[in-house]
């Protein structure tokens, strides 16, 4: 049996080097004579699998000391109410841009609690693009600017990080953090689900500046305070440990790799090569305004939908696995992100130009 490529969104294929190391590890981590899985979270090792994969992740994403590292559970989608409870303080409203699904339900969840101002749209268009900073209708008096750098299923991607002024400004990087260079000093708060780019489900990683901690509201959930959790190194509860040390292994791999520098070429090479060949195909489209398409989930459209199972049908019988597009949306995906080898891109390629030629 062996490995196909795998385009799913998320969870997203991991690098087979981090695999094979963790089963490697599974039934004796380093002479324990146990699984991380099986150790308590108070015990010197796995406070050291904790410590180190915090410690790589600031090398990585350039992270200093007036962030807080908080590996959290419950996901990305449990920060769409985590970020306000958090983060008004003694103010009430709240800037969204909303550029897709993703952003959709950030500003859907953050209504329960803030007054949320939608300070941008690009729902006319479809979300194909990404409204100009300068026609955006943010607030002053916001307690903070929310967006989405990448939208996973419309497959949109900013090109540029917005200037949100004294506004902290909180950004969902679910599926585009570690995929290439970013200042994190711009930001109030950047969190991120880890199945994609950062490891298994459940985990979310959230990188919030020290001095906006402490705001919870009085009702905030205990295990939804920002200021409890970094007081408690992630450990007020039992964290996800398996999940934690895996990500710690992707992290490592990623250095290997030669970081987030490294990543970001490779990234923009593959994204290219598929973009550029869809352009190139008459058989195949994708919907997106060029600068805002996303290097990390590439949908894109047959010229004929009768042929789309024939497609994926073609497709898996080759291991190139998961390219069904969103439910919401058809057509077809492919989620490229770090873990995605540039020959898994190049497989698919063939593929469609062999099913075009075929079928167009
Ligand atoms: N935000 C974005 C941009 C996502 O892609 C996803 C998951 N696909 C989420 C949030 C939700 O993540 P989770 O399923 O971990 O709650």
């Amino acid at each position: 049996m062996s490995r196909a490529f795998n385009f799913c969104a998320g969870p997203a294929t991991l690098p087979e080097a981090v695999l094979k190391q963790a089963q490697s590890e599974m039934l004796d981590w380093r002479g324990t004579g146990m699984s991380v899985m099986e150790m308590s979270h108070r015990s010197d090792e796995f406070v050291n699998i904790a410590e180190t994969a915090e410690q790589d992740l600031r090398e990585l994403a350039g992270i200093s000391d007036d962030y807080a590292v908080l590996f959290m559970q419950g996901g990305a989608s449990s920060q769409f109410a985590t970020i306000p409870l958090n983060l008004l303080g003694d103010k009430t409203s709240a800037d969204y841009v909303n550029t897709g699904i993703w952003s959709k339900k950030a500003i859907a969840e953050a209504k329960r609690y803030a007054d949320v101002n939608v300070a941008a749209s690009s729902e006319d268009t479809g979300f194909t693009t990404i409204p100009e900073q300068s026609v955006w209708n943010t607030r002053a008096d916001a307690a903070y600017l929310h967006y989405t750098p990448n939208e996973t299923i419309g497959g949109l991607e900013y090109d540029f990080i917005p200037d949100s002024g004294d506004v902290p400004l909180v950004a969902d990087m679910s599926s585009t953090m570690l995929s290439r260079p970013v200042d994190v000093n711009k930001f109030g708060l950047i969190y991120a689900g880890a199945q994609k780019n950062i490891g298994p489900s459940g985990l979310v990683v959230v990188i919030i500046r020290k001095d906006l901690l402490g705001k919870a509201r009085q009702q905030t959930p205990t295990m939804m305070n920002y200021q409890v959790i970094a007081d408690n190194g992630s450990m007020y509860n039992t964290p996800a440990t398996y999940s934690w040390y895996l990500a710690g292994l992707v992290f490592k791999w990623l250095k290997e790799q030669g970081g987030v520098q490294a990543m970001g070429e490779i990234n923009a090479r593959k994204a290219r090569k598929l973009y550029d060949f869809i352009d190139g195909n008459d058989f195949y489209a994708n919907p997106i305004d060029p600068r805002f398409r996303s290097w990390m989930n590439v949908p894109f459209t047959l010229a004929d939908d009768a042929l789309n199972s024939e497609f994926l049908k073609g497709a898996d019988a080759r291991g190139l696995l998961n390219l069904k597009g969103h439910r919401s949306v058809g057509g077809m995906r492919a989620s490229i992100y770090n873990a995605m080898p540039e020959e898994g891109v190049d497989a698919l390629i063939d593929y469609m130009a062999e099913f075009a030629k075929e079928r167009g």
